[in-house]
């Protein structure tokens, strides 16, 4: 069996593009319009060694009560519940959220591998813009850019090396 990897994250943090980048595939959708893909996508990756199915979700809110939202949760949940790992995408650019805090707070209580994954980063002083997302309480912060295929590598290494 492939490891299974799930793509969580709130909208626009650049999921899809991540996801694209992993299965090298244009399938994802990739939009300026946050919260476009509600279902769960599933496709099939290798970066050197590692062989893997990746997950992209739509838009995370775990205690969203009706609708729409609800589904894209209950979808992500769904997804998490599936996968061997799961990469927690945050935005560098805009650094730490409140949906990220209630994010990163499911994914602990959850006790499930689960790694860190500030993007956007091209360009950036790595150490310097990402300290905050420490705060999340996640651990190892790993900078990428899924626009550029910067760090997508080592992220899969990261994410698979341990299971
Ligand atoms: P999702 O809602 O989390 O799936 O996010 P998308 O993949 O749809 O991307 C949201 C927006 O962020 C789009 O305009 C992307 O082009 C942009 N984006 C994605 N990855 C990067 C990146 O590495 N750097 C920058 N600067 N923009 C990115
Ligand atoms: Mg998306």
């Amino acid at each position: 069996m492939k490891p299974v990897i799930a793509l969580v994250g709130r909208p626009n943090v650049g999921k899809s593009t991540l996801f694209n980048r992993l299965t090298k595939s244009r399938d994802a959708i990739v939009a300026d319009f946050a919260g476009l893909t509600r279902d769960r996508h599933y496709g099939n990756g290798r970066q050197g060694k590692y062989e893997y199915i990746v997950i992209d979700t739509g838009g995370f809110e775990p205690d969203a009560s009706s609708g729409i939202f609800r589904e894209m949760a209950k979808q992500t949940q769904q997804a998490v519940a599936e996968s061997d790992v799961v990469v927690f995408v945050v935005d560098a650019r805009a650094g730490v959220s409140a949906q990220d805090h209630d994010i990163a707070n499911y994914l602990r209580r959850l006790g499930k591998p689960c790694l860190l994954v500030a993007n956007k980063a091209e360009g950036m002083q790595s150490g310097v813009q990402l300290s905050e997302f420490y705060e999340l309480g996640l651990g190892e912060v790993y900078p990428v850019s899924a626009a550029h295929g910067q760090g997508v590598r080592g992220l899969v290494e990261q994410a698979l090396e341990p299971l």
